[in-house]
């Protein structure tokens, strides 16, 4: 039997990183707001930015394979939470994505 329904995504990685090095509250989302756990800020912050730079330093591949799966959770927990309101694709690429050196140009072109 031919079928045009596509199965279910499963669930995307676990947001567990950056690991927590210290005895303070590790910056990693809450779900299913998305904002740090630390700090409040719309994860990841400049903390949990810098952190994962330092954790997936020799796999920056590895950072955004990482980051666009939770990027696509976040994007599911955000839009059940406010379907009319809530932050755009491309919001939230530039959150997740956009941010990481591994998608920068190698050079800033002047405006
Ligand atoms: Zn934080």
């Amino acid at each position: 039997m031919i079928t045009t329904r596509l199965p279910l995504p499963g669930p995307g990685p676990t947001p567990d990183r950056p690991h927590s090095y210290g005895p303070g509250t590790p910056h990693t989302p809450l779900r299913p707001s998305w904002a740090c756990r630390a700090d409040g800020e719309p994860w990841p912050c400049a903390h949990a930015r810098l952190a994962l730079k330092a954790e997936y330093d020799r796999n920056l591949a590895a950072l955004t394979i990482y980051l666009a799966g939770l990027m696509y959770e976040a994007m599911r927990d955000l839009y059940h939470l406010n379907p009319h309101d809530g932050p755009g694709p491309q919001q939230m690429y530039r959150r997740f994505l956009g941010w990481s050196p591994f998608r920068r140009p190698i050079f800033e072109r002047p405006e």
